[in-house]
């Protein structure tokens, strides 16, 4: 989310907006024509796994192995949406964890002050981990200190219900160079004028570019009487399952060419300050998911508008922000080391556009690229 550090500790005191979750839960189907990409991945690049969360919190280990060759290990946690969810434990061959959840408390009670409490949702541990709910991703490795660890890996959900059925999808895509990530843009307006959209991509190309990371834009339509071009998104906590956006993201979804990623222009949000928001911090390549989507509001100036594309879609791809401060006080700097507050970087709150090295390492683990 792009927001300034006042308005920040502003909306997070809003009280969370109740609402249903009908609806939300249920992906919807797929476009007919399949697209133009092939968002598949076969085994062993691709496992499914399905879980029991028990009263300690934890589920039993889910084993996969690394085929040689792997760029990053996109993991995707799915389970009902009124519950916490994390990674518990990720252990390699070697026996070393991960993930390390923080001590004091139940896996409950932390995964609930995170959410809840801190707002900022990160557990503190060697993963940069973001609690969600109902839908959880991460991405590893997650800075250029991390290699991908090779042979067995044995993975264990935390949540803060006892819950079975939880589905979990491991994707290990080929280090095969790939560096173009394709977009369905939404312009969801009310307004006769349109965006300065070419300007606006120009600027997000050219912020991409510091990456090696080619931008595509699969379609752009416009989206009209959706009930939507102001999503009533409070930003109290972090988006949730039965939020406007993310049934933003769903409308979406059935109208897109392709599985790209979802990206969605607003005529504005309803907490002022508020530039734009990713449903995936980082998100996992499931075009299915309600998590499935970046949305950003309009500006006139494109650049601001192309920059705030770019924010988003750093965060859906692999960033976090350069530093991240909880209600609680806690600060929680991103996982890379070359990167500090103060130096125009893209994924500072307002004004930058640079990427480090850091960040182009994480973001070419994504899994989200393909070769073309
Ligand atoms: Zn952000």
């Amino acid at each position: 989310m792009i927001v300034s550090m006042r308005r920040l500790l502003l909306v997070l005191f809003v009280e969370l907006a109740g609402g249903s979750l009908a609806g939300c839960g249920t992906p919807p189907a797929r476009p007919e024509d399949g697209g133009v990409l092939d968002m598949t991945l076969d085994p062993p690049r691709l496992v499914h796994a399905s879980g029991t969360v028990g009263d300690d919190g934890l589920s039993g280990t889910i084993d996969f192995d690394v085929p040689d060759g792997t760029r990053g290990i996109s993991i995707e946690i799915v389970g009902g949406a009124h519950t916490l969810y994390a990674l518990g434990s990720l252990r390699t061959a070697g026996g070393n964890d991960l993930v390390t959840l923080p001590a004091g408390g139940t896996i409950k009670q932390i995964l609930e002050s995170s959410f809840f409490d801190d707002r900022a949702a990160i557990l503190p541990g060697p993963m940069y981990q973001v609690v969600r709910l109902g839908t959880f991703t991460t991405l590893y490795p997650q800075s250029p200190d991390q290699a991908v660890p090779s042979g067995r890996l044995s993975l264990r959900v935390a949540a803060s219900d006892s819950v079975s059925g939880v589905q979990v999808t491991v994707r290990m895509p080929a280090d095969d160079g790939a560096g173009v990530v394709h977009l369905n843009l939404f312009t969801v307006s009310e307004l006769a004028a349109a965006p300065p959209i070419d300007a606006a991509l120009a600027s997000l190309r050219a912020i991409y570019a510091q990456a090696g990371i080619e931008v595509v834009v699969d379609g752009m339509q416009t989206l009209t009487g959706s009930g939507f071009s102001s999503p009533t998104e409070t930003f109290s906590y972090l988006p949730a399952p039965d939020s406007d956006l993310c049934a933003l993201a769903q409308l979406g979804r059935m109208r897109a060419p392709t599985d790209g990623i979802d990206a969605f222009i607003v005529d504005s949000f309803a907490v002022p300050g508020v530039r734009g928001e990713s449903l995936g911090l980082p998100g996992a390549p499931d075009p299915g998911s309600y998590y499935d989507g970046i949305f950003v509001g309009r500006d006139d100036d494109p650049f601001v508008l192309g920059r705030s594309l770019a924010h988003e879609l750093g965060h859906e791809l692999a960033l976090q922000h350069v530093e991240n401060i909880g209600m609680s006080g806690t600060v929680y700097p991103d996982p890379l080391a070359d990167t500090m507050i103060g130096q125009a970087n893209l994924m500072e709150p307002t004004g930058g556009s640079l990427l480090t090295a850091g960040q182009t390492y994480a973001l070419r683990r994504s899994a989200f690229l393909r070769t073309k």
